[in-house]
């Protein structure tokens, strides 16, 4: 990323600045960008630059809170971190102070000037221009520091980083178009004033009452003190800050030199549950996640025992867009004894679970611990099985309660609470969302394997629903049959449409379809569930064991042996493509068809890697052929025998969303043939 540029000084040296010239420098092109749209779009809601400035302003007090762990003179003399919120009406200006870890001229210059976040970088790059679509987008994102421009034409901020002498302070100032100023100033306190300059129609943030409702609205839990400074009648009378007339004369009110705090400053999840509406929950959620969206389920919890911890923990009603990426930094924040230590503390839950967003605060772990620290601790293993089970089990209440309980049939009306409705198809919405990256459980949570294969749904051949669990799947399976049967294959229409499902369908029996591209990996690890092995029919012989009649083992038999010296005249014409031929019952009215030998990856797995540009070890297919189907018969005495063989091999290939090796040689073998 490249720093923002210096294009000219605008105050050419002057005699009291003519040690710390000011200078004028451009937005990087992302952050103008971005700017435009902070200013043309997000006016629907505009409250929320009070919420992103007291979140920096309280993150910077948690910054300065860590560094001092180390460093304790980085404290100075004031200890006691805050965030003071005050007006101006006469200038028209409110300015949000902290006394955390403040910016150093380099970093006001890099942190303010240039978006950092990938995140958010990313965000810019997909902006639309479309304004309704791209002001939903970047509430996932959150726009910081700069959504100050929704309600202000100029804003100034004048820091001092803690640690550095007060002649290095920083003023930066911009008008949210092209350009900011910096320049060096004298700053005695540590920490970071931002003064906005409000515009004409923003003036209703000049009214403390008004104030104090967003505040309360969105800050209320940040655990720090904001403080407001009081405000009395002029003619002596105390109007009470929740009052609220406190707002029908603001003209009349006077500032007292009192400063008062004004939210609860106690950490949400330190509170008692009981206390916490779920308006509440809801809010500090959006804070975190930056989704819109209210969680789809919260879960509250002090966990007792040899490791000690909150949790407080979201499952999202949305997944993020980059929600694929396996490296992308987990959801949670880690505390201890309520200092903030890191965000996205991966150690805290299996990757499978990234989607999960909250906190966990645990006073079992030491202040100055280190992510490589994270990976080792016993506590932190504790708790990362805490907060798994934890998890599992909200997904679990959501299966359980996502349709209502069939109507009783003994005439006796059952009650459905508010909630049980409010449930309804909660889960559909969780497994439409979050359903592929569960799966990935099964390779990685192996202690938790089973509750997670009960968790999962898919479609089948016999149903047109998504929604058959493998529970379900048992309750239907046939007298005889011993195996749960699965195709995996590039689309759910592929699946539907596959060969291999020819004999399955012909004798009633039910097979799950797999189209995510995680399937086949996850459902390596999944042998067995409740007793019943899983069979993917597209891999090894077909034994339909007891569900095939005498009849047709015998015919499977015989075909074997009376079809064999075709089978090896097409073994020898497929020699470069098929690692064998055989004769096979699984089909009934397609030719021929492919498959691996069990264990093997499957040969869309095997193409989608190579899409992706990964080494995948060379596999040939098995073809199998109908000895039935007519095409094969012919083929036994037909003088063009290798040609139709080939054709045969590529349109197994074909019929499973591959491609012929040498697809204009197949097209001249298939037109030789017409003509
Ligand atoms: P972020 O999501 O990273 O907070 P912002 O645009 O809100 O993005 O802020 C950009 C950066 O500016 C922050 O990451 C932080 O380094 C710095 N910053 C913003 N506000 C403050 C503050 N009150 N004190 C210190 N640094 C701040």
């Amino acid at each position: 990323m490249s720093n923002p540029e210096t294009t000219h000084h605008v105050k050419p040296a002057g005699a009291k600045d003519a040690a710390n010239p000011s200078q004028t420098m451009a937005f990087q092109a992302e952050v103008a960008q971005l700017l435009k749209l902070v200013t043309h779009s997000l006016y629907s809601n505009p409250e929320i630059f009070l919420r992103e400035l007291v979140s920096n302003a309280s993150d910077a007090c948690d910054k300065l809170r860590f560094e001092s762990l180390n460093n304790a003179a980085l404290l100075e003399s004031d200890p006691d971190l805050k965030v003071r919120i005050s007006f101006d009406k006469d200038a028209k200006t409110l300015t949000i102070t902290d006394n955390g870890i403040g910016l150093s001229e380099q970093e006001a210059i890099d942190n303010l000037g240039t978006i950092a976040k990938s995140g958010t970088r990313d965000f810019v790059a997909n902006m639309s221009g479309d304004q309704k679509n791209d002001s939903q987008l970047i509430g996932q994102f959150g726009v910081g520091f700069y959504s100050g421009f929704i309600v202000a034409d100029r804003i100034t901020v004048e820091s001092r980083r803690a640690g550095l002498p007060a002649a290095q302070g920083v003023r930066w100032a911009s008008e949210g178009t092209g350009e900011f100023e910096v320049a060096q100033i004298e700053r005695a306190e540590r920490g970071t004033s931002i003064t906005l300059h409000l515009k004409d129609d923003a003036q209703d943030y000049l009214n403390a009452y008004k104030l104090k409702g967003v505040i309360n609205k969105y800050s209320d839990h940040i655990s720090l003190p904001i403080l407001m400074e009081k405000e009395e009648w002029k003619d002596g009378e105390l109007i009470s800050p929740t009052d609220p007339e406190g707002g029908r004369q603001p003209g009349g009110m006077a500032k007292t030199g009192e400063w008062e705090t004004v939210n609860q400053a106690a950490a949400l999840w330190t509170r008692a549950k009981k206390d916490i509406t779920q308006e509440q929950y809801d809010e500090f959620y959006k804070q975190i996640s930056y989704d819109q969206n209210a969680p789809l389920a919260t879960t509250h919890n002090r966990v007792e025992g040899a490791t000690e911890y909150t949790q407080l923990l979201f499952i999202p009603s949305k997944a993020p867009m980059d929600m694929f990426n396996r490296d992308k930094a987990a959801g949670v924040k880690l505390y201890v004894k309520r200092v903030f230590i890191m965000d996205d503390a991966q150690a805290l839950m299996p990757v499978y679970l990234r989607f999960v967003k909250g906190v966990v605060d645990s006073a079992d772990l030491p202040l100055n611990v280190s992510r490589e620290l994270l990976q080792e601790s016993r506590a932190v293993k504790a708790i990362r099985e805490g907060c798994t089970k934890r998890v599992l089990g909200m997904i679990e209440d959501l299966a359980k309660h996502n349709a209502l309980p069939a109507a009783s049939t003994d005439g006796v009306t059952d009650v459905v609470s508010d909630e049980d409705k409010a449930m309804v198809g909660k889960f559909d919405t969780f497994y439409a969302e979050f359903g592929a990256v569960l799966k990935e459980g099964l390779g990685e949570d192996f202690a938790n394997r089973d509750r997670i294969a009960k968790l999962l749904r898919f479609a089948s051949s016999t149903t047109d629903t998504a929604t058959v669990s493998l529970t379900d799947y048992k309750a239907r399976m046939k007298d005889g049959q011993d195996a749960i049967y699965y195709i995996t294959a590039d689309t759910l229409a592929a699946a539907k449409s596959s060969p291999q499902l020819e004999i399955f369908r012909k004798k009633g029996i039910e097979v799950l379809l797999m189209a995510d591209r995680v399937d086949e990996w996850a459902l390596n690890y999944l042998h067995e569930f409740d007793g019943t092995p899983l069979q993917s029919v597209a891999k090894g012989a077909v034994d339909l064991g007891k569900l095939q009649d005498e009849d047709e083992k015998k015919a499977a038999e015989l075909a074997q042996t009376e079809f064999k010296p075709t089978l090896d005249k097409l073994k020898q014409a497929l020699k470069g493509v098929a690692s064998d031929v055989r004769a096979t019952s699984r089909l009934v009215d397609s030719p021929a068809c492919l498959v691996v030998q069990d264990g093997d990856m499957s040969t869309q797995l095997a193409r989608m890697l190579k899409q992706a540009g990964q080494a995948v070890p060379e596999v040939k297919p098995i073809l199998e052929v109908n000895a039935e189907h007519p095409l094969v018969k012919k083929l036994v005495d037909s003088s063009n025998f290798d040609d139709l063989a080939h054709i045969i091999f590529d349109q197994a290939l074909l019929a499973e969303g591959g491609m012929p090796a040498d697809p204009a040689a197949y097209v001249k073998r298939v037109n030789a043939l017409l003509v």
